[in-house]
């Protein structure tokens, strides 16, 4: 099969509290979505692995990881910041996260796979090297990547970040890796409230201003990200897949439809086919409307798989 799956039930035991937007039902709205439109018939599924110690440490600090293996909870909730809380499952859901990531890296580079769908959560692009926050623990899509880089050798990593809020966490991580060239589009203004460091050839971070609809994300991609992305010539491509910029999602204010996460994709696939074998890993992030995000989901798993032609 071209594509697989991965996804585990532990992910849906971490809750931050009733009415969170962050909440379980998010992965089963995509799940069923995606049995509806008949995709995860054409998907291989695998359950996600735990992370292991050295897969985190390529990524987070090991005051860091000390510190939050230690805080878990027994019972209730423990607040990390005012909207990130732990409960006694959300280690284990954040280890299954990562360990997603990192098989589906095994998966795309041992050529099982071309197409990989991580369906997992916590969302991880907010995670900075020694902090949780913005719902992040561990950041998922950097521990894939440095498990490609160091791992399996692999020299030149896209990562792709198109969530309404700036993949800080990210950009952090990877701000001197001269192997990772990070592509966003964030809405300014809102979390993390940070500014994205400064533009250079490996950080391509472009800010919209609110009510920003498809027509001027495209343009934003078309006019920065496309040729540096074919002039970087990746060999995987990691997409940080937030579904937040929703005209109906009110975690944010931009106006984005499921036919613009589509085209976007499509141009990522293309690339792929281009440069990297064909190569996508693609990670839930942020999107909080469950229809919209069950519907932009599976535009984004149709366009992965090239069904939506
Ligand atoms: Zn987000």
């Amino acid at each position: 099969m071209l594509a697989a799956y991965i996804s585990h039930a532990d992910c849906l035991l971490h809750e931050m509290g009733d009415g969170h937007p962050e909440c379980p039902a998010r992965l089963a709205a995509i799940n069923d979505r995606l049995i509806a439109q008949g995709l995860l018939d054409v998907m291989e599924h695998f359950d996600a692995p735990l992370v292991s110690m050295q897969a985190l440490a390529r990524v987070h600090s090991k005051d860091y990881l000390q510190r939050i293996f230690s805080l878990s909870p027994g019972e209730g909730y423990l607040r990390i910041d005012p909207d990130t809380l732990m409960n006694p499952h959300t280690l284990q859901a954040a280890r299954r996260a990562a360990g997603a990531a990192v098989l589906a890296t095994d998966l795309v580079v041992q050529g099982k796979h071309r197409i990989v769908f991580c369906n997992v959560r916590p969302p991880g692009h907010h995670a900075t090297i020694d902090e949780a926050m913005g719902f992040c623990f561990f950041n998922n899509v950097a521990v894939g990547i440095r498990h490609a880089l160091e791992h399996h050798q692999v020299q030149r990593v896209a990562l792709i970040d198109f969530d309404v809020h700036h993949g800080n966490g990210s950009e952090s991580v990877f701000y001197d890796d001269e192997r990772v060239l990070m592509c966003s589009t964030y809405q300014i203004d809102i979390f993390p409230f940070h500014v994205a460091g400064e533009q250079s050839p490996r950080r391509i971070n472009i800010g919209l201003p609110a009510r920003s609809r498809g027509e001027l994300f495209q343009k934003a991609v078309e006019d920065h990200w496309l040729d540096a992305l074919d002039r970087f010539r990746p060999e995987l491509i990691y997409i940080s897949a937030g579904f937040d910029g929703h005209v109906l999602d009110d975690m944010g204010g931009l106006g984005l439809l499921e036919r613009d996460f589509a085209w976007v994709t499509r141009q990522m696939v293309h690339l792929a086919e281009k440069h990297a074998g064909g190569r996508v890993i693609s990670c839930l992030e942020g999107g909080y409307e469950l229809d919209a995000l069950a519907r932009s989901a599976s535009s984004h798993v149709k366009a992965l798989l090239g069904l939506d032609v």
